[in-house]
């Protein structure tokens, strides 16, 4: 069921205890404008809701139901109801969250003595909340404890605010102060708790800046691009992928391989520019195959064969098994990572490096980011032989 959006809008400050395996946490929200009757959110299913009040008075809340959304797990949808107009609601909360590979769940998140990772993934907050909350900002207890990513520290609280991050809302990634290890630079700091990962996070300063270098002054049209924040997970999360978000790139270990770290950074930072299609729909091919791209392209322009094949083997042995990119239903396809990349060395085949650095950039300029509109933009552009094979090639299916 869709979460109905009422036209409300709020303010939500959570505080946030961490314990060794748990933690305990308080949602208050405020309704900016007039007074509320009902509130509705979701989150994980695991946690234990304690009690929900408004200005001290108990409201009664209920499960509505169980909701399932893509990368994210099982959630209880709640309802508070309040026997009264309400101004502002806090929600009472607690539990575990970790990370579960055998089951599928919270995906990049895990909560330990020295480590705490906790973002969207894992519907550690109250979300989908029919509220629209601007400035949410997560106040974090016991601050010298910890070094919190993209947080601020106040010493006569000692708490760390993490806060206005819009696009990144509630996404916290906390050291142990006193375990903590970080590479400082210009253009990117790197953090990391495992000391195994020293020689290969100090290798990774000279790689980014060669990889933003050519992305920012020769691939795609110029940014600001702000300090990058690059947090390493491991041990305490050793599998599962890595996520990038404005000014994050978050990875259990940069790869100890240099090709396989290249690719990491180069795929991730390329997000930066190849985003904006719905990932929640086969459309996300676009945003990944023109990652992917971004990285082929910077591995072709320093004549680095062995990065480029690191990066498209094992892509083109998947491609056969591989349903077609377009799904009948909208849905997102199995291998929406592998498949459009290898459809798109299929044009590079044919058409060399300058035509596939004007598709990424096509695609990075979209206004629309979709299929559509990639295919009608490289029309325009001359590129309508690519733009053939591409229509043709994301219903290939060879079954
Ligand atoms: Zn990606």
């Amino acid at each position: 069921m869709e979460n109905t959006k009422m036209d409300i809008n709020g303010t939500m400050t959570i505080t946030l205890e961490l314990f060794d395996d748990s933690f305990e946490a308080e949602a208050h929200i405020k309704f900016l404008d007039d007074p509320v009757r009902e509130v509705s959110f979701i989150l994980n299913n695991d946690l234990c809701i304690e009690s929900i009040t408004s200005s001290n008075r108990s409201v009664s809340f209920y499960k509505q139901e169980t909701v399932e959304q893509m990368f994210r797990p099982l959630s209880q949808k709640i309802t508070a109801a309040g026997s009264f107009p309400m101004s502002e609601i806090d929600i009472r909360y607690n539990g575990s969250i970790h990370f579960d590979e055998a089951n599928q769940k919270n995906w990049h998140n895990e909560i330990t003595e020295d480590f705490v990772s906790l973002n969207w993934y894992s519907v550690w907050f109250p979300d989908s909340l029919s509220v629209n909350t601007s400035d949410d900002k997560v106040i974090i207890k016991n601050g010298h404890k910890w070094f919190v990513v993209k947080g601020e520290y106040h010493d006569a609280d000692d708490v760390w605010i993490y806060g206005n991050q819009e696009s990144d809302r509630c996404n916290i990634v906390a050291f142990s102060k006193e375990k903590l290890h970080t590479v400082i630079s210009p253009a990117v700091d790197i953090f990391y708790i495992d000391e195994s990962i020293k020689d290969t996070a100090e290798k990774c300063v000279d790689i980014y800046n060669s990889i933003l270098q050519y992305y920012n002054n020769i691939l795609f049209d110029k940014k600001v691009i702000s300090k990058m924040d690059i947090v390493c997970a491991y041990p305490y999360i050793k599998t599962g992928g890595a996520y990038q978000r404005e000014n994050l790139v978050w990875c259990t270990v940069p790869d100890s391989d240099e090709a396989g770290r290249t690719y990491l950074f180069a795929h991730e930072i390329a997000h930066i520019w190849c985003c904006g299609a719905d990932c929640g729909s086969w459309e996300d091919w676009l945003n990944e195959t023109t990652a992917d791209w971004s990285a082929l392209l910077f591995a072709l322009y320093r004549n680095d064969r062995s990065l480029f094949d690191n990066i498209l083997k094992p892509k083109i042995e998947l491609y056969d098994k591989l349903p077609a990119i377009k799904t009948s239903d909208g849905s997102r396809p199995d291998g929406v990572h592998e498949k459009g990349t290898v459809l798109f060395y299929q044009v590079y085949q044919k058409y060399g490096y300058d035509t596939m650095v004007e598709i990424v950039r096509c695609f990075s300029r979209l206004k629309q980011k979709n299929t559509k509109e990639l295919i009608d933009g490289l029309i325009k552009i001359g590129l309508r032989g690519a733009a053939d094979m591409i229509a043709e090639g994301i219903n290939y299916d060879r079954k």
